[in-house]
């Protein structure tokens, strides 16, 4: 099936962008991912969403952001795109069994929390060990939990922790948080949270489910276990942009290369949101880029439609 726009990814870039490109009459297809929503998703209370007061619950944000997207006639399939071709015109998108050919293409894909690596941590992930405190705090109550990270997420994790737990360890690997000053002001103020500095958690104990750590003094090499209930990792995202790399230009990080804000260096492909920002990441930011994208596309097809008017024919035709 031909398209004049294909968004992949549904977070606030993804919809802004295709509600932007509807609005414009370019019938996008949205590529939401068999996960729609983005990390927002998996988020409580959004505080600083322009235009809610009051606050909203990330999910119910996500579901305005995708109805009106619908609303303006945007197609959006629950589905992960699993293999693009950029090298030939119209560029080939695919989903699974699903094939598309478009004339230019959005990546909103974001991006995803890290992990410190170890194999203890994978074993134990969902069964104490976690990388959203907004997802999994409830179920920590009164019980001691560590957060490792010493960035903003790691001090609003911990923050948001202390809510529940009995108490939160912050593990950080240096003696200095990275975190802004207001956050850690915050984080050092709170009588439940203290701070284990120049550490490494080096494994996670416990079978089935953590029963403590394995903290290594990264200074002076020593080795202690402590008894811990849970472990949050918040050490920083890393983009989705798996799918693209030998496609795009990315930076050492993987994060898309864009010049002029949204264009890689692929003319007709655009990149919006976390994916290509590894300095703000917020839901606002990540939607106006999409904003960004979609009105550069717009522009892109305008220019392709004069410089080549029988193009659209031939590009509808595609099987
Ligand atoms: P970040 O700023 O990159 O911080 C990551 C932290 O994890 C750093 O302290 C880093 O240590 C540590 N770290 C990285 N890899 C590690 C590893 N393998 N083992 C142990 N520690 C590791 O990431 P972030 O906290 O997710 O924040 C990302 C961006 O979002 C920032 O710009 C932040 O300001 C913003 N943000 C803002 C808010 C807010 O304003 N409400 C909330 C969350 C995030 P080092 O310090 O030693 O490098």
């Amino acid at each position: 099936m031909h398209r004049k726009v294909v968004i992949v990814g549904s977070g606030p870039a993804g919809y802004t962008a295709a509600i932007y490109t509807a609005r414009a009459n370019l019938q996008p297809l949205v590529l939401a991912g068999s996960q729609s929503g983005g990390q927002l998703m998996i988020t409580t209370d959004v505080e600083n969403y322009p235009g809610f007061p009051e606050g909203i619950q990330g999910p119910e944000l996500m579901e305005k952001f995708r109805k009106q997207a619908e609303r303006f006639g945007a197609q959006i399939e629950d589905l992960d795109a699993t293999a693009v071709d950029f090298t030939v015109r119209p560029f080939v998108v695919r989903a699974g069994e699903h094939m598309y050919t478009t004339d230019s293409i959005i990546i909103a894909t974001g991006a995803n929390a890290k992990w410190i690596g170890l194999e203890s941590e994978l074993k134990l992930r969902g069964k104490g060990v976690s990388a959203c405190a907004t997802c999994d705090a409830f179920f920590f109550k009164n019980k001691n939990v560590f957060v490792v990270g010493g960035g903003d997420t790691a001090m609003e994790e911990a923050n948001f922790l202390s809510k529940f737990a009995k108490s939160v360890t912050v593990v950080h690997r240096r003696d200095s948080l990275r975190a802004s000053k207001i956050m850690q002001k915050k984080a050092m103020a709170n009588p439940k949270i203290s701070f284990l500095w120049d550490s490494e958690v080096s494994d996670v104990l416990g079978e089935d489910h953590v029963t403590g750590l394995e903290i290594r003094n990264v200074k002076e090499g020593t080795k202690k276990r402590v008894p811990a209930d849970g472990l949050f990792v918040a050490i920083g995202h890393e983009p989705n942009t798996i799918l693209f790399r030998g496609h795009l230009e990315t930076d050492s990080r993987g994060y898309i290369s864009v010049s002029d804000r949204t264009r890689t260096n692929i003319e007709g492909v655009f990149a919006a949101g976390d994916v290509k920002d590894a300095r703000y990441r917020q839901a606002v930011t990540a939607a106006g880029s999409g904003c960004e994208a979609a009105l550069d596309l717009e522009k892109y097809l305008e220019e392709l439609h004069h410089k080549h008017p029988m193009e659209n024919e031939i590009t509808t035709s595609f099987p």
